[in-house]
Formats: C-alpha cells, sequence, structure tokens
C-alpha cells in the first residue's frame, strides 16, 4: 500500500542540467522525473538505491511541478529531447489521481518540445491526443521495459506492475495513433532472463509487434543493500548458487565485460535476424531534433555496431566525435575526417 505526500518539488530545479553526452539509448540532453518512488516497486530497480526504506510506499507528489517546468523550458533548445525515463514511472496509480504527467504534455505541447517517455502502464494511452500533438510537431516517443514474457516470472519479478502482454498491448495502441515505440530489456539479469530461449522468445515478440527499436542494458547493483534485495528477488525465483555475485559481478556494480560482451552480440545477431532495429533508426529522429543532436547519435548507434564487431579504435573515434558535435567544440577538419563525413555534412548542412 503506498501513500502520497503532496509537496513543493525539492529539487532546485525540475530537469536535470544539459547532459554533456547525449543518451544513446533515449535520445535525450535532459532528463526529467514526475513522482519520487514508485509504487509499481520492482526489486531491481534503481530508484531502490536512492530510497531504500521507502521507495515503492512513500509517493512524493510534487504539485509544482508543471508550473516550475514551464519556466524552465523557456530555457531549452527545441531541438533537445526531455526524456522521462528516470527512477519513478509517470504513469504509476498516482497519475489517476495528481495529473502532474499530463499537465506535463500539455506544455510540451504547447511548444513542440521532443520527449521520449518510459512507462509499464497503459494508462498513457489516456494522453495519447497530446502525444499526437507533440508528435505532429517535432517527435513523441514511447518506450516500455519487457524483461520477460513468462508469467510466472513477471509475477516474482515485477507483479505490481502491468502484466507484460499489456505493454506489448499498448504500444500497438501507441502505434495505430502514429507514436513511434521501443522496448527497453532491462534490466538483463543474468541466469534469469538471458536465455537464448527466453530472448529469442521476447525479440520475436518485439518483432511481430513490429516496435520500431529495442535497447538492453544490464542488471546494476551499485550496493551491498541493493545486492540483497536482488538476492531475495533470486530467492524468489530459484535456486542460484552463493557464488552467483562473485562469479559475474566480481566486486564490480555491473556485470562482467566478457559476459556483456558475449550476451551483446547474442542480442545483436537475434535482433539482425529479426529486422529489429538496434536503437532508435535514425529515420525515426531525422529533421527533428537539434542537428548536432541528430549527428551525434549517428555517430553513437554507428560506433556501438562498430564496437560489438571488434572495432574498438573506430568506435571510439566516433564517440569521441559525437561528443564534440553534440558540445558545439567539432572543427571542420575533424567532420572531414570522419568515415562517415557525407551524411554528418548532410545533416549539419
Ligand atoms: S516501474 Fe520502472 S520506475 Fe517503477 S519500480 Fe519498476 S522499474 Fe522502477
Amino acid at each position: 500500500m503506498s501513500y502520497y505526500i503532496r509537496d513543493a518539488l525539492a529539487a532546485p530545479n525540475v530537469l536535470s542540467t544539459r547532459r554533456p553526452t547525449i543518451n544513446e539509448y533515449f535520445l535525450s540532453s535532459y532528463t526529467l522525473s514526475i513522482y519520487s518512488g514508485c509504487e509499481f516497486g520492482c526489486p531491481y530497480c534503481d530508484g531502490w538505491v536512492y530510497d531504500p526504506r521507502s521507495f515503492s510506499q512513500q509517493i512524493r507528489v510534487p504539485l509544482d511541478l508543471p508550473q516550475r517546468l514551464a519556466i524552465e523550458l523557456n530555457q531549452v533548445d527545441r531541438g533537445d529531447l526531455i526524456a522521462i525515463t528516470a527512477l519513478s514511472d509517470p504513469y504509476q496509480p498516482a497519475e489517476q489521481s495528481f495529473r502532474i504527467m499530463r499537465q506535463v504534455l500539455q506544455h510540451f505541447a504547447d511548444r513542440g518540445q521532443p520527449c521520449l517517455i518510459m512507462t509499464k502502464s497503459p494508462a498513457i494511452l489516456e494522453d495519447i491526443s497530446l502525444l499526437q500533438r507533440i508528435n505532429e510537431q517535432s517527435l513523441a516517443i514511447v518506450m516500455t521495459t519487457l524483461i520477460t514474457l513468462d508469467h510466472n516470472l513477471a509475477e516474482r519479478l515485477e507483479g505490481r506492475a502491468p502484466p507484460p502482454t499489456l505493454r506489448l498491448d499498448m504500444l500497438t495502441a501507441l502505434q495505430r495513433a502514429g507514436i513511434p515505440v521501443g522496448v527497453a530489456v532491462v534490466p538483463v539479469i543474468p541466469y534469469v532472463n538471458d536465455t537464448d530461449y527466453a530472448m529469442r522468445r521476447l525479440l520475436q515478440a518485439c518483432a511481430e509487434r513490429k516496435v520500431d527499436f529495442v535497447v538492453w542494458d544490464y542488471l546494476y547493483v551499485p550496493d551491498r543493500y541493493h545486492r540483497n534485495r536482488v538476492s531475495e528477488m533470486l530467492a524468489q525465483i530459484g535456486s542460484y548458487p552463493s557464488s552467483y555475485y562473485r562469479d559475474i559481478y566480481g566486486d564490480q556494480i555491473v556485470v562482467n565485460a566478457d559476459y556483456r560482451a558475449e550476451r551483446n552480440l547474442q542480442f545483436l545477431k537475434r535482433c539482425d535476424m529479426l529486422g529489429l532495429n538496434v536503437h532508435a533508426p535514425h529515420r525515426l529522429y531525422m529533421g527533428k531534433l537539434a542537428p548536432r543532436n541528430e549527428a551525434a547519435l549517428v555517430l553513437k548507434h554507428t560506433g556501438f555496431r562498430s564496437l560489438l564487431s571488434g572495432q574498438q579504435r573506430v568506435s571510439l573515434l566516433h564517440r569521441e566525435l559525437a561528443d564534440q558535435i553534440y558540445t558545439g567544440t567539432v572543427t571542420t577538419e575533424q567532420i572531414q575526417s570522419s568515415p562517415l563525413a557525407a551524411t554528418l555534412q548532410g545533416i549539419l548542412g
């Protein structure tokens, strides 16, 4: 049972500062959180790290957020995308009572601000006309997280959130309304949802629904409290050896590089076989973001593929150039020396 605390926003700003590097998963330059805490309370969620005691029980409702956002938006370039993806679902049940998210979308729609929203809740469909208004002017993308299609496993891993099939139906409804959609397979939990069978089933479902793109990332275990919480979650699922973390995480907060490299490759191959885009395809954001953002994303997404095909040096060059373009510190010579020079010049003009 969750309870709500109506409050003024505690942070000095509604939006994050502009990111020093564009987020290649979410195409974003800024991050925005609506509520603090999340009633869905998925045990793997990073949100627990910031609020370990009351993350899913005590939901802070920042009543002044929309008004303050409206003021801050005046300082934001309309070619920069704002992502609402972090640590709290914007369409958790609180939204039915407070409609903070709806007011935020109204501000975005009034100025055509590009945005990307991550939610597990079909309640977003109630705001579909606002999303369409934004998307007609610039870009509104909706993503959902999907980590398994196994009903029993989903019950144990994220039983308070709407079930995976409802999320897929939500994506289909959004697509029918012309809204681009993506799936985040996050987190990939080693030996839980990362088997070839589970991955194939999940990606096959994404392909059948014709989602525009997928991304993935791995379980993050930043401290011992989160490790204990994840251990409890694992105990609900099956019996895992006591060496589970030592073998695959060691003393790191992310799973080891060998594991990641191997799984990344498998994901990529499977997506290619199914014709699924890995990361948002260029056609989706072409001409809809600031040219420097568009060029930086093309470079980063190309760099990701280069990395997985063993071209570390090329990948690094793409990523460095992406950051220089994004921050406006690039020279004409640097652009001309890129293998993607023609594409970049086409975007940057
Ligand atoms: S729905 Fe998202 S934000 Fe909410 S607890 Fe689950 S993973 Fe975290």
